[in-house]
């Protein structure tokens, strides 16, 4: 995990206060919403007549991420990406965040320098402010937890409730990267605890490792609507993978759904790598998860809005909720999607 042998700071030489000033020290206010940052009892934040949005996510190691294999800098740039993925899934402007840390002795300062990096450079990019947080010591292992604020007029806020029956489904991105990228970085792992001498070309799966360990939240997404002019009917992001996302949008909604397999988008690196270790594409999409892409319904009125558009692709629509919710796959049979796991759609594809 870290590997920085020559620099070792003991956390306990730092304190606690000389800790939080160095690891948040490159951070700026540049947010008119942000009237107090770092450094107070708390922050204090206006947005003048736009709504509040608010979402926290609690990582930790060993449960939600592997040091083997997951920089400490990238963790903290997707530990950020987690976050604003849910705010853009409110069809919100993500502005804020705060980070709290848990860390054990086992962390050098220089460890959660390497963390906080990551922080730094998902939040210039995504443009938001590190407003707070809270630093402490934990008995085993890291954990970090984000809060992320954001803004948005009443009017565009889209909740996981309003898909009606016909509004087309629609997703950003591409699926299932993340979870192959996984994959192939658990394999790599083995093969290295076997032989440490070995080489491996990962040149091949570059796309996915990515997506996997450096995964970007949708930010231009709710952009993109905006400038179409579309207000989608509900939207959630897809952290699970596909079907628990849809069944989420369906029961919120009281709505059910058909997706086509045919027009699941997938990257050509995912179709190459399923084969070689004999996955389902499908499956994969569907079941996967952590590809922080956006799902969401629209009216079809709106279809000639977003026709052709290279970051959005219709997978299906909603039906009337008694109809249920269904994978039509490209043999034109209806399989009826469950949340989550293999097993259970094997069992289904079973009985058919
Ligand atoms: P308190 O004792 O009131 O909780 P702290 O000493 O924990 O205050 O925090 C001092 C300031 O530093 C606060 O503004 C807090 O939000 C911020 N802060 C503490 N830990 C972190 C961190 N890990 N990342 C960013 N800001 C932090
Ligand atoms: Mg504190």
């Amino acid at each position: 995990m870290f590997d920085n042998k020559e620099s070792r700071t003991n956390l306990s030489e730092l304190g606690e206060f000389g800790l939080i000033d160095h690891l948040t020290r490159y951070f700026e206010i540049k947010r008119t919403s942000t009237n107090i940052g770092i450094g107070d009892d708390a922050a204090v934040l206006n947005f003048e007549g736009d709504e509040t949005v608010v979402t926290t996510d609690l990582l930790v190691e060993g449960v939600h991420f592997d040091l083997s294999f997951m920089p400490l800098k990238h963790l903290g740039y997707k530990a950020v990406m987690v976050n604003l993925s849910d705010v853009y899934a409110m069809n919100a402007e993500a502005t804020q965040i705060t980070v709290s840390i848990a860390a054990s002795n086992r962390f050098p300062v220089e460890a959660l320098e390497e963390l906080y990096s990551g922080i730094l450079l998902a939040s210039k990019k995504y443009n938001i402010d590190v407003v707070g947080g809270d630093t402490t010591s934990s008995t085993a292992g890291l954990m970090i937890s984000i809060t992320a604020l954001g803004k948005a007029k009443k009017e565009k806020i889209t909740t996981r409730s309003g898909a009606k029956a016909n509004d087309l489904l629609v997703v950003s991105g591409d699926l299932g990267a993340a979870y192959m990228g996984l994959q192939v970085l658990e394999r790599e792992k083995q093969v290295f605890k076997a032989n440490p001498n070995s080489q491996p070309d990962l040149e091949a799966y570059s796309y996915i490792m990515e997506r996997q360990l450096k995964p970007e939240a949708r930010k231009d997404i709710p952009e993109l609507l905006q400038a179409l002019e579309v207000q989608p009917t509900s939207m959630i992001d897809i952290s699970d993978g596909l079907s628990s996302e849809v069944i989420h949008l369906c029961k919120n909604s009281k709505v059910g759904a058909n997706i086509f397999e045919e027009k699941i988008p997938l990257d050509p690196t995912v179709i190459s790598v399923c084969e070689e270790f004999n996955i389902d594409s499908t499956m994969v999409a569907l079941s996967g998860g952590e590809d922080y892409e956006l799902l969401f319904t629209i009216d079809q009125k709106d279809y000639d809005k977003i026709k052709g558009n290279p970051n959005l692709t219709v997978i299906g629509h909603m039906t009337e909720e008694n109809e249920g919710m269904h994978l039509i796959t490209r043999a034109n049979q209806k399989i009826p999607i469950q949340s989550r796991g293999w097993n259970s759609f094997e069992d289904a594809n079973d009985e058919e």
